[in-house]
């Protein structure tokens, strides 16, 4: 049974959402399921790509694992959950984005820096975390401001290394050879709301925005 507060949700979307999307819904539903993007992100609660590009249904192609890892192309009989959205994603959807979104505060990025919990330790929580690579060994690792505990440099390795590892692929590397698509970096601060992009060009996560000033 779904909790009270889930289902009183799924209240308000039914009675107030959907009937205000009940054509974009129908249309869909006609249309299929045709993204321009690819959005992979974290499965932290608090980042949630149609929130943060304000997206509605049918827009965003979301694949959301710890850490935002993207894994090295590789063959074989395992299950390769990530490996097989971007199959799905590039060959069969042919989206023409993919934006690898990391965030403040990552607790995956946090247990595989500072071994925190234990969770480097678990069957699959380890294995996967080491994916992320060394930031104090990446020459690319960001400067920050001598806290321990700056996650921020890791957690841009980590974009970049899922952003270096896409390239695995060789289906992706040939479409994006030929202009066919785009990759992307971004990283998501959750307390301020502010995004930054990798700039190809200078190699450095910029705002995409001013911040925004609120009045009290
Ligand atoms: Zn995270």
């Amino acid at each position: 049974m779904l909790s009270g507060e889930l289902r009183s949700g799924y209240t308000r979307f039914q009675r107030q959402r959907y009937v205000k999307d009940c054509q974009t819904y129908q249309r869909l539903a006609v249309r299929g399921n045709r993204p321009d993007a690819l959005v992979i992100s974290c499965c932290d609660s608090r980042v949630t790509p149609e929130v943060i590009f304000d997206t509605g249904p049918g827009e965003l192609f979301v694949m959301r694992n710890i850490a935002n890892i993207v894994p090295p192309f590789e063959l074989g009989g395992q299950y390769h959950g990530t490996s097989a959205v971007l199959d799905f994603a590039v060959r069969r959807l042919e989206v023409r984005h993919i934006i690898v979104l990391g965030h403040s505060d990552c607790g995956g990025v946090r247990a595989y820096a500072e071994d925190a919990d234990g969770l480097s330790n678990g069957e699959f929580i380890g294995p996967w975390l080491n994916l992320i690579g060394s930031a104090e060994q990446s020459k690319r690792g960001e400067q920050h401001d001598g806290c321990a505990h700056d996650l921020r440099p890791v957690e841009l390795q980590s974009i970049r290394n899922s952003l270096d590892n896409l390239l695995t692929f060789p289906w992706i590397a040939a479409r994006v050879s030929e202009g066919l698509l785009y990759l992307h970096g971004a990283h998501f601060d959750v307390g301020s709301g502010a995004l930054s992009v990798l700039n190809v060009v200078s190699d450095e996560f910029e705002p995409l925005l001013e911040s925004v000033e609120f009045s009290e």
